[in-house]
């Protein structure tokens, strides 16, 4: 399945003062699957998808996509070229209606924290395609009802369905989806793994980090395990699990 990965990582690290947060010799996306990356709490999964989609830069380190170069690329432009991502804390924007969310979904502004600076993006966002778009996308997630609402009036979990709707704006080929089930309440899950499954069936290829093994071994095809910033075991969920490394980087952080 790693023939044609989607992503190809080499020699990847980034430091925070003494402490090395992601040390990745080698790292490959397989295309067209649902892969997850787990490891303990610390061990670099989130670090590394910001530096994947070009919201943090590495001390050293290249990286393509789809067979494109992506270093140096700012994450509105690594959005709009099909690789989009959501975040562990939603960054759903309460001030913002549902549909201004997803208006600045399509211009790949999935990750500011101030929105007074999203004004121009919203503006150029004011076309009937792209909010026909929207509504489409609203409409299957279930949250078309709430379009008018401001995004602070959502439970988590509709702000994690939120997200990853918001997310696929751009059309993108590439999701990467941090901790989609934290702060989800029973009710949602098996919709929000129904979604997941679904961007596979539509030919999107999906990268996420998970603590719920349940999860990992119920969606994913292939696994990569990180442990104190390097990828220590990669596979098949099954084999993956089975690893005494993988039970060691687990044991070895609590
Ligand atoms: P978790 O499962 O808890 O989310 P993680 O695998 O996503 O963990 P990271 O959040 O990437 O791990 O953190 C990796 C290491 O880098 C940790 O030691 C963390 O404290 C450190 N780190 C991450 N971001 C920063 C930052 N902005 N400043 C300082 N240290 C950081």
């Amino acid at each position: 399945s790693k023939a044609d990965p989607i992503i190809v990582a080499d020699g990847i690290t980034r430091t925070f003062g003494g402490i090395t947060a992601v040390d990745v010799e080698h790292l490959e996306i397989p295309r067209g699957a649902i892969t997850a990356l787990i490891g303990p709490n610390g061990a670099g999964k989130t670090t590394l998808f910001n530096l994947l989609t070009g919201f943090d830069r590495p001390a050293t380190g290249t990286w393509s996509f789809d067979g494109r170069s992506l270093s140096n690329t700012p994450a509105h432009k690594v959005a709009r070229m099909g690789l989009v991502r959501t975040f562990q804390l939603t960054k759903a924007l309460g001030l913002l209606t549902v549909m201004d969310n997803m208006k600045l979904g399509q211009q790949g502004q999935v990750g500011e924290r101030f929105w007074t600076s999203l004004i121009p993006a919203l503006w150029r966002s004011q076309d009937t395609a792209i909010e026909g778009r929207a509504l489409d996308l609203l409409r299957k997630f279930k949250l078309d009802a709430k379009k008018d609402d401001f995004a602070a009036s959502l439970s988590g979990g509709q702000r994690k369905l939120l997200e990853m709707a918001r997310a696929l704006m751009t059309e993108p080929t590439l999701v990467m989806l941090d901790e989609p089930m934290a702060g989800v309440n029973p009710a949602l899950t098996q919709s929000l793994l129904d979604h997941i499954l679904d961007l596979k069936d539509l030919g999107m290829t999906v990268l996420f980090v998970e603590h719920d093994m349940h999860m990992v071994r119920h969606i994913a095809d292939w696994v990569v395990v990180m442990a104190e910033g390097r990828v220590v075991a990669e596979g098949p969920p099954d084999d993956v699990m089975r690893n005494p490394a993988v039970v060691d980087a687990y044991l070895g952080a609590h």
